[in-house]
């Protein structure tokens, strides 16, 4: 990711499929022009990468020219198109190829045709490495296109963010920071991340995700995924990574609307911490905060077999199991203290005392954030 000014871009297209993309333009645009001696027009600023890497591809001789058009372009394309210098040679009887670095609205195009109304030249074809379908509001053909891509921002190989990115020879695409919210509710089981996350999911409009309940849901249902979990959970130990992480990204995905998450019983390794940063930033978000219920063994022991008593959960029966449940959370689970901390995102709210009172104390967390 880079950040140029006060946004942040993330890799979208790779040096490699750019020259690529453009090998391709070169061969079929020699094939079609024949034997003529074409003369390539790139637009500035932005084009100037577009016409070097191209006229060094193209097989045949052929002569290079600019015109200058400023567009007043940021983030958000306006109508304004200026000629800052316009043709300088006769191009009478010419094959004039146009070469643009990228084509959104096509208002650039209007302009590079209203310029080229009275010339009379034998031919006039557009290129372009870079087309956006859904922003192009023009009628003129596009003759050779490079690659097609979404309507979302884009900088480098040329093009610029107010000044900045031209020089990068990949090109990046703007994050779109969703306003997400998300939380990682942590601490051993009993600690009360379930009874907190129902109050908190409601006050803050997020989807509460426990995958022990996902799991309990699939032993449940039967399916195979619960079969294979249910050997873990029996025992008090993890489910693996692969099948939990799976099971998690597939739970995110059902929620594509969501203002934000909170995550209960996840990660609990560092291997799933690092497939839910994956996971955020593929929705260009992150996680915003681990919050840890922190509570004492002997009181997590007491709760639990309290819990037990009504649960029907076979691992809140026994307290031999109980325990193996809070050691495995030390074990492999408290590591993700260190994991969240060196990102500055680890709070601990005390877990004892009344519900009102810890759901008080993590709100408190919370709109800080
Ligand atoms: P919980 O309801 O969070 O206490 O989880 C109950 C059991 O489900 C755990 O003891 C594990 O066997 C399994 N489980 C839940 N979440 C995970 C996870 N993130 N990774 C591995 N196993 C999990």
């Amino acid at each position: 990711m880079i950040k140029l000014h006060d946004k942040y871009f993330k890799p979208f297209i790779s040096a490699k499929e750019i020259d690529d993309a453009l090998t391709r333009m070169a061969k079929d645009i020699a094939n079609d022009i024949g034997d003529d001696i074409p003369v390539f027009v790139g637009i500035l600023n932005g084009s100037f990468m577009v016409v070097s890497d191209f006229v060094k591809k193209y097989p045949k001789p052929c002569e290079v020219t600019f015109i200058k058009l400023a567009s007043y372009e940021g983030v958000k394309s306006t109508e304004d198109i200026q000629r800052l210098i316009g043709l300088t040679q006769d191009l009478t009887g010419r094959t004039v190829i146009i070469l643009e670095d990228i084509i959104d609205s096509g208002n650039t195009l209007s302009e590079v045709h209203r310029i080229f109304k009275n010339e009379k030249v034998k031919t006039l074809k557009i290129a372009t490495l870079f087309y956006k379908p859904e922003a192009y509001k023009k009628d003129f053909k596009l003759h050779y296109i490079g690659i097609e891509i979404p309507n979302k921002f884009i900088v480098g190989f040329g093009l610029d963010y107010d000044g900045l990115g031209r020089d990068i020879p990949e090109v990046y695409q703007i994050k779109e920071t969703q306003h997400m919210t998300n939380l990682v509710l942590f601490g051993p089981p009993g600690a009360g991340k379930g009874t907190q996350a129902e109050f908190l999911k409601k006050k803050y409009n997020l989807v509460h995700i426990s995958t022990g309940d996902v799991f309990r849901y699939n032993i449940k249902n039967e399916t195979a995924l619960g079969m294979l979990a249910k050997s873990y959970m029996d025992k008090g130990e993890l489910v693996p990574d692969q099948v939990t992480i799976d099971m998690l990204n597939a739970e995110v995905e059902k929620n594509a609307d969501a203002n934000g998450f909170i995550f209960d019983g996840f990660p609990r390794t560092n291997a799933q911490a690092q497939a839910l940063d994956k996971l955020m930033d593929s929705k260009d978000s992150q996680i915003n905060a681990m919050i840890a219920l922190e509570v004492d063994d002997e009181i997590l022991v007491e709760r639990l077999l309290k819990r037990g008593e009504t649960s029907g959960r076979a691992d809140d029966a026994d307290e031999s199991i109980i325990r193996n449940r809070i050691t495995e959370y030390y074990n492999k689970t408290a590591v993700l203290k260190d994991y969240y901390s060196a990102q500055d995102k680890y709070f601990g709210v005390d877990g004892v005392g009344s519900i009102e009172d810890i759901t008080q104390r993590l709100s408190a967390v919370i709109d800080k954030l």
